[in-house]
């Protein structure tokens, strides 16, 4: 991808006889409403965010009686920078008007006191000359600059094309906004802006939720603004995420430059918390560095994003783990005796370097409370996450042994991993040192809730992987027999915070880290 730019650069001189440039947060909240009231009520809570505000008149029932609420609020808030919309339906809004009465609309709104009022490109085209020069007379007699628009509700093709549709208008600001169906259909969006901020003021948008990058890297690379939304549920847009999530998770406002883009891949991804955990430790520690969650649906186009974008890491989750190692430069040889991989860093030379951190995020947590040389440790199920486990603490010189509901499974990982497999009737008459579940069971929604009966919890600790909720039936279990516990949630930061020092070369911030992944798990969905 070529160099981007922050958008602290002065951006170009506004064209002779246009409206004077107007001193824009990165941040529009574009809020919606079924009523004015509603509306309003909206705008009124977005302003303790910012004061930039879009208004989708075409969101209202009858937009024309947004107005005049629009003119109060405006006059009650003479520093809000206020956006007008009525986006007719054939254009992918809601207003079911003709482009007379569209027009006549924005012409009021900015009457109101919007400082931008936005067309769409459609209806630019399809007014008449006099008609056109007619609106952006009184654009500019009211002081209001045009911003001109395209949206593509289905994919991302040719979005410089629609640019230069939009720039053979000369507006004041031209936005273009599509639908990205891969990660990749970002790197178009953001070059684009990269190229047209030269000369223009450009906001690009790649909606949907594999869109996310260019919401928060859009200003980054150039970008006038990007839009959020006021709240969960005031969406305009797919993939719009709220101004809090920008302003305080992504720090839209802080990124330039020089900061590191991180991401963490997989599908489903929307309701990672490493996003979270990451984005706190790197303010934490001072790193000018954001993680955004990557919707990964083919590993080639996460390679794609990787190097173009480019991205300095990636948290790899499953099924990425082994799909990833045969286009890694290198990895530590406990990571190819897993045959999996969590953790992508890339090396000054482009290059992808593999590491795994859950083997850290499974032995750390157990080395705190126990000797792991010669100590006897069961593990509940085969599948990726086990692996980590047998590997890593047959490495420490733990006996292993491995149960899973398919014994063949568990068998052919022993046989690899140099542990014993046993078989589920067998457990009631052993001992061991500390049982790992490493199986779904416990999980919110799956069943069994219990991976093991009570009469099989022979161990002095019990360790479960599953971290929602935090308290998993088979920990109260273990805490009502007086057994020490160890949960997921410790796994998890564990096994990031392996992560950010792989990745910065510093300690991580374990305490803060666990601090607001408990909160989030502690708060009510
Ligand atoms: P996976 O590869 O799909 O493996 C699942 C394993 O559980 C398999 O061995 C499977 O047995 C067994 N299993 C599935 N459903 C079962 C059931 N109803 N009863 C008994 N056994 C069952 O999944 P994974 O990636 O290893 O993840 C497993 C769990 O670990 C998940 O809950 C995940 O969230 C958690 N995890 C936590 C962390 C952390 O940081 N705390 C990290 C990684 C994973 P079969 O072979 O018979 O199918």
């Amino acid at each position: 991808m070529p160099q981007t730019h922050s958008s602290a650069v002065p951006a170009p001189p506004a064209p002779a006889g246009s409206i004077p440039r107007l001193r824009l947060s990165r941040l529009c909240v574009a809020v919606q409403g079924g009523t004015p009231g509603e509306l309003f009520a909206r705008a009124e809570a977005a302003l303790k965010d910012v004061r930039f505000l879009e208004f989708r008149l075409d969101l209202l029932p009858k937009p024309a009686a947004g107005l005049q609420p629009l003119r109060e609020f405006l006059a009650a808030h003479r520093d809000v920078t206020a956006i007008g919309t009525c986006r007719r339906k054939e254009f992918g809004g809601h207003f079911s008007g003709s482009l007379k009465a569209e027009l006549e609309i924005l012409q009021e709104a900015a009457e109101c006191g919007c400082q931008i009022a936005d067309l769409e490109v459609e209806s630019a085209e399809h007014a008449t000359k006099a008609q056109l020069a007619r609106f952006r007379e009184s654009l500019r007699v009211a002081g209001t600059a045009l911003l001109i628009s395209f949206h593509d509700f289905t994919r991302t093709k040719s979005v410089d094309q629609a640019a230069r549709r939009i720039e053979a208008f000369k507006p004041d600001f031209i936005k273009v906004v599509s639908t990205a169906r891969t990660l990749a259909d970002n790197l178009a969006v953001l070059r684009l802006i990269e190229d047209v901020s030269l000369r223009a003021q450009i906001v690009g948008i790649a909606m949907g939720e594999e869109g996310l990058v260019s919401r928060v890297l859009g200003p980054r690379c150039g970008a006038t603004f990007t839009f959020a939304s006021s709240g969960e549920g005031a969406e305009t847009a797919p993939g719009q995420a709220t101004a809090r999530t920008l302003l305080d998770l992504y720090r839209v406002e802080q990124l330039d430059q020089a900061t590191r883009i991180f991401g963490v891949a997989g599908n489903p991804i929307g309701h990672s918390l490493s996003p979270l955990m990451h984005n706190t430790a790197f303010r934490r520690e001072s790193e000018n560095a954001v993680m955004l969650p990557l919707k990964v649906k083919a590993l080639g186009d996460l390679l794609t994003v990787t190097h173009e974008l480019p991205l300095s890491g990636v948290a790899v989750t499953m099924p990425l783990k082994q799909e990833v190692l045969p286009h890694l430069a290198n990895m530590d040889p406990l990571t190819a005796r897993i045959g999996a991989c969590n953790t992508l860093r890339t090396g000054a030379d482009g290059r992808l370097y593999g590491f795994n951190t859950d083997v850290a995020g499974v032995a750390r947590p157990l080395e705190k409370r126990m000797r792991l040389k010669g100590a006897r440790i069961l593990v509940l199920g085969a599948g990726g996450a086990a692996r980590a486990a047998v590997f890593g603490l047959v490495e420490q010189g733990a006996e292993v042994f491995i149960t899973n509901r398919t014994h063949e499974t568990a068998v052919a990982l022993a046989r690899k991993a140099k542990a014993k497999a046993i078989k589920h009737d067998q457990l009631a008459k052993n001992r061991f040192d500390a049982i790992i579940n490493t199986t779904p069971c416990g999980m919110a929604g799956a069943h069994p809730v219990l991976p093991v009966k009570e009469n099989e919890l022979n161990a002095s600790l019990v360790f479960d992987m599953v971290y929602n909720p935090l308290e998993t039936p088979l920990l109260k279990l273990a805490r009502s027999k007086g057994l020490a516990t160890i949960s997921g949630l410790e796994m998890f930061v564990q096994q990031g915070a392996r992560q950010f020092e792989i990745w910065t070369g510093k300690p991580a911030p374990e305490a803060e880290m666990q601090r607001v992944v408990e909160l989030a798990l502690r708060k009510p969905a």
